[in-house]
């Protein structure tokens, strides 16, 4: 025999116990992004090499170190898709979905980055994406804020707060950049090693930097702040606006920037203090650059990423707990005739009553087996066709959570009998 073979280092399984938590987050989330008349859009998780590169920027961690990319069959350089962004402009220009329009979308999937596996980073982790095309104004970076507000009031979580900052524009930022270069390179001596290699090729990248010193250095550095153009100061104090007129709590965090080049004006990040290190469960802003840098026509853009990881691990530890999916209806048989029949009866049953859950017991074995079985399928009643009741034609009805005695009921009566107890 072989050695037992594991899954990818950083990629995890999802096992059963752990479902009923996904599907409840992810079934909010759903149902929040349609109450802002978001749409679903589903990319392929393969992307071009080059979309990450150009879109993503060169001199980023992603690009420089974290990219699953390998070569196909034609040669062809292919990477397993890091972020979704990049990928739903490439769709939105290729199918021409920006023209004069605007597109409220969202998708939801798989992304892969070689990072070092650890609690609330994996190699392999789920993001929801929103993005939202054709709308400059701040009325939309608004509310996007408290579509995400709303959300993590539907999945309980009360410890997360908001940080805000405006980049500004393009041009705003090159003066920034320009300053804060110069500031630097008189410090070079004190920076780490990473940061000095981005002085020359990403200087903005410095100020994400997780390194202490670094930060501690930064104190005392050039403030974005104070290079925004007005126009983006105005915007962002309306964002502010809205947020308060909303009841929305947020911090103005100057030193907020998102590493990546197309970003300008907003940007935010929901953090909490529960998850360790790991404290950002939504990060996202307005880049109104990207669609023209690949390739489209000038088109203003705002829109974030959840890590699904993070969010589920929040919720998983919520004091109330969430509702777990069980079974209504455990059909327990005993003989032969009863398991044939007893598949179809509960087929009968699933017809009749489109929402019902039904657990057939399969593979024999004692009533008292099936029983325990049945008792720990969490379901509150199970069915029980034996002999004695296909000749009667009727099943028994038994309660397995304490709510009351056993019944017999006629076949034709118990969909109804069934629809009563479960109230469905
Ligand atoms: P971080 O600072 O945590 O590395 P990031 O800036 O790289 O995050 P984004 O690219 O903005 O993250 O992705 C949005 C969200 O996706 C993050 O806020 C986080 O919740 C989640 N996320 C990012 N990378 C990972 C990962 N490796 N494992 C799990 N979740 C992740
Ligand atoms: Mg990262």
């Amino acid at each position: 025999m072989g050695e037992t073979l594991q899954a990818v280092r950083g990629m995890n399984d999802l096992l059963p116990d752990q479902s009923s938590c996904w599907q409840f987050v992810e079934g909010q989330i759903r149902s929040v992004l349609e109450a802002y008349g978001m749409q679903e859009i589903r990319m392929p998780i393969v992307e071009k090499t080059e979309l990450f590169k150009r879109s993503i920027g060169e001199v980023t961690d992603i690009v420089e170190k974290e990219m699953y990319s390998f070569e196909d069959r034609n040669g062809d350089s292919l990477t397993l898709r890091p972020e979704g962004t990049a990928g739903c402009v490439r769709a939105c220009i290729q199918h021409g979905l920006l023209r004069n329009q605007v597109q409220r979308l969202w998708y939801y999937g798989p992304m892969f980055r070689h990072e070092r596996p650890q609690k609330g980073r994996y190699r392999q982790f789920f993001q929801v994406g929103v993005e939202v095309f054709g709308l400059e104004g701040p009325d939309i970076d608004a509310e996007l804020l408290l579509l995400t507000a709303r959300l993590w009031k539907r999945l309980g979580l009360e410890r997360v707060t908001l940080q805000l900052n405006s980049l500004g524009t393009v041009a705003a930022r090159a003066r920034f950049r320009e300053q804060l270069v110069a500031w630097l390179g008189e410090r070079q001596d004190q920076l780490d090693g990473d940061s000095r290699r981005r002085l020359k090729t990403n200087p903005m990248r410095i100020l994400d930097s997780k390194n202490p010193d670094v930060q501690a250095l930064l104190e005392g550095a050039p403030i974005l702040e104070d290079f925004i153009d007005a126009e983006s100061r105005s915007h962002f104090q309306d964002v502010c606006a809205y947020l308060d007129a909303a009841g929305v709590p947020y911090e103005v965090n100057p030193r907020l920037v998102r590493g990546l080049d197309y970003y300008g004006r907003t940007v935010f990040e929901w953090v909490t203090s529960e998850l360790g290190a790991q404290g950002t469960i939504c990060a996202g802003g307005r880049y109104d650059a990207l669609v023209e840098y690949l390739g489209g026509s000038p088109v203003p853009a705002v829109g974030f990423a959840m890590g699904m990881e993070r969010l589920v691990e929040l919720v998983e530890h919520r004091s109330d707990g969430i509702p777990v999916t069980t079974p209504h209806l455990y059909l327990v048989v005993a003989g032969e005739t009863a398991r044939r029949e007893g598949l179809l009866l509960a087929e009968q049953l699933r017809d009749s009553t489109p929402d019902l859950r039904v657990v057939t017991h399969c593979g024999g074995g004692s009533f008292k087996s099936q029983f325990r079985k049945a008792d720990r399928s969490g379901a509150p009643y199970a069915l029980v066709l034996g002999e004695e009741e296909l000749q009667a034609r009727e099943v028994a009805v038994k309660p397995l959570r304490g709510q009351g005695e056993q019944e017999r009921i006629s076949i034709e009566a118990l969909a109804d009998r069934l629809r009563v107890l479960l109230a469905l």
